[in-house]
């Protein structure tokens, strides 16, 4: 199964792609966490997108299509892929199409998670993850079992984002109102598209997206 997971920053796409990983196989392909890892790594892209992500602008349509192109097409794919970040544009979500039909895939559904802002402030304020394993928690919604030990693997080392502040969010939530609100419509039309309440708690978005997936 191909799915795409969409929703404004912190509605919780990272949190339930985890999920859908671990009960159906799938891969999570998440654009921000490519473009973190290429920051980090000071290659081309990160020093491109590095200035862009702090800002909470989105970067070019043509560096994210080519990056998305070259990962979807890889073999771990095969077992069906959750698109996370991807697309954030119309011009993404056309070129998803002509490159998905280049592979013989397709798309099987759209599901969008639908969270206030307000609420979205607070999540990714609180966010924070495991910097050797990536397990995602939160101060208040998900805190540590044991104070200061991820639960996954047992690190001591997390890692906040430095866009997750409520000036960045700002700018982060204007270019998903004003960028990747328009690629609903498009998916609505193709009968693809379904929505679930994020204002749940994890465990019921997790049954909510169940839910719309079985049909
Ligand atoms: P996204 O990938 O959409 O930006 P995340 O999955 O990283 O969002 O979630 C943002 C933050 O909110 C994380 O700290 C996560 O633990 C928390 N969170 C996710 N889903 C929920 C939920 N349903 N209720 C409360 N907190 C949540
Ligand atoms: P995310 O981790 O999905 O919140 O993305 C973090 C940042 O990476 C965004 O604020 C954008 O600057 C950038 N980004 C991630 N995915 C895309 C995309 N598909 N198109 C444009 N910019 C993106």
């Amino acid at each position: 199964m191909n799915i795409i997971l969409i929703g404004a920053p912190g509605a919780g796409k990272g949190t339930q792609a985890r999920f859908l990983e671990e009960k159906y196989g799938m891969i999570q392909l998440s654009t921000g966490d490519m473009l973190r890892a290429a920051v980090k790594n000071e290659e081309p892209l990160g020093l491109e997108a590095k200035s862009i992500m702090a800002e909470g602008k989105l970067v070019p349509d043509a560096l994210m299509v080519g990056l998305i192109k070259t990962r979807i097409a890889k073999p771990d794919c095969a077992k069906g892929f959750i698109l996370d970040g991807f697309p954030r544009t119309v011009p993404q979500a056309e070129a998803l199409d002509a490159m998905l039909k280049e592979l013989g895939k397709k798309l099987d559904a759209v599901v969008e998670i639908k969270v206030d802002d307000a609420a979205l402030v607070e999540r990714v304020s609180g966010r924070f993850t495991c910097a050797k394993c990536g397990a995602g928690y939160h101060d208040t919604f998900k805190p540590l079992k044991q104070a200061g030990v991820c639960d996954s693997c047992g690190s001591a080392e997390f890692s906040r984002r430095n866009d997750d502040n409520a000036e960045t969010m700002k700018s982060r939530l204007k270019a998903f109102n004003d960028q990747t609100a328009p690629i609903l419509p498009y998916y609505k039309a193709k009968g693809l598209l379904k929505s679930v309440d994020g204002m749940a708690d994890m465990q019921k978005v997790t049954a909510a997206i169940e839910e719309v997936l079985r049909v």
